[in-house]
């Protein structure tokens, strides 16, 4: 084992997350403090470009551009990934608790053999070794994990856990070739990607939540509203996606996502259990409910008990004041 730190970028459309570019940026100041040497790793087609901006983050970027990556796969990522793990033996490798990180790190581990933290939401540098702060029992227990020096690990970080760096000198770029295994058992067909020009609701800053409060889809307008004012993204509890009032993709909690932005508003949503465990980890929580008895104001920063149809138009109202004056 050597003492590098590994990150694993994920891209989309060609360039590199915003979660990426944080796990890049924690990387560094880790490479830094344990003097170790940061790589980035990017698999996929085409993404030259995006190893270049990778590049200005770590110390070396591995980049394997084959046109057998173009798409995500558990079978094909897996062998690459496996392969350069093996033969670059780092000390830590960093990833997203993404749709793509949850898939594939796993099964990494278990290939390696090496242990794994998943949904970390920080890091402690300060003493010795390092140290993993990972929630559990959707928030209500926070755990600090040592990992032994001795041996490997991957550790999977939700989106927004640390800030963005600016950039720096650039990396050298080490272009593998690596082979490409896929899975003979399985094919895949076809695939349609949904475009929604939407803010990615696991990277956005800010977020509007709306519940069964909220009592019909047309009312989910005023919240589309406030988040294109404050440039994020409307989510939705899942009694509102099994009322089909949004699509799944906006579904925070266990069975949507989980998200961390800076500033989340739940609007009309009683604060279950299922649903905290998808944004307890948020910067600030702000509650707009009528039953001043909630759940969800025991994770509030801040609450407004009242009906969520006379606080809204007054926010949206003040948020376009502040907007016109900025
Ligand atoms: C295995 C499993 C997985 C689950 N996964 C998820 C998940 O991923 N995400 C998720 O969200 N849930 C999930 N759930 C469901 C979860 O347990 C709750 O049922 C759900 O979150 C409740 O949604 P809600 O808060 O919108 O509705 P409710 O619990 O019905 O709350 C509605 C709230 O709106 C308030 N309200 C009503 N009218 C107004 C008004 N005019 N102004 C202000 N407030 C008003 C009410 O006081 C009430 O508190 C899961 C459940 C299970 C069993």
């Amino acid at each position: 084992m050597t003492s590098d730190i590994f990150v694993f970028v994920e891209c989309k459309d060609s360039k590199p997350r915003k979660a990426s570019l944080e796990l890049l940026s924690i990387g560094r100041e880790m490479a830094s403090r344990f003097s170790s040497t940061l790589f980035a790793v990017l698999l996929g087609s085409g993404l030259k470009d995006a190893a270049g901006t990778v590049a200005r983050y770590a110390g070396k970027t591995i980049l394997v551009d084959n046109g057998s990556l173009a798409e995500y796969g558990w079978d094909t990522y897996g062998s690459v990934l496996e392969g350069i793990l093996k033969k670059y033996e780092p000390m830590i490798v960093l990833g997203t608790s993404s749709a793509t990180g949850k898939d594939l790190f796993p099964r990494i581990a278990a290939r390696l053999s090496t242990a794994m933290v998943s949904d970390a939401v920080g890091i402690d540098l300060a003493g010795e070794g390092i140290k993993i702060k990972k929630p559990l029992y959707g928030g209500k227990v926070i755990s600090w994990i040592a990992p032994r020096a001795d041996s490997a690990v991957i550790v999977t970080f939700r989106p927004n856990s640390f800030a963005v760096n600016d950039a720096g000198e650039s990396g050298e770029i080490i272009e593998e070739v690596a082979p490409v295994a896929g899975n003979p058992a399985m094919k895949i067909l076809s695939s349609e990607r949904k475009v929604s020009g939407k803010v990615d609701l696991q990277e956005a800053d800010f977020i509007i939540c709306g519940g069964r409060g909220m009592k019909a889809a047309e009312n989910f307008a005023e919240l589309d509203e406030i988040a294109d004012l404050m440039g994020g993204r409307t989510g939705a509890s899942r009694t509102v996606i099994d009322s089909k009032w949004r699509d799944y993709d906006d579904q925070i909690g266990k069975s949507g996502k989980t998200v961390s932005p800076k500033l989340y508003i739940g609007c009309g949503l009683s604060g279950a259990l299922h649903h905290i465990m998808g944004m307890d980890t948020s910067k600030v929580i702000v509650a707009i409910n009528k039953d001043p008895n909630a759940p969800i104001f025991q994770y509030a920063d801040y609450g407004i008990v009242d009906d969520v149809f006379a606080v809204l138009p007054a926010l949206k109202d003040e948020l376009k004041k502040t907007r016109e004056e900025t």
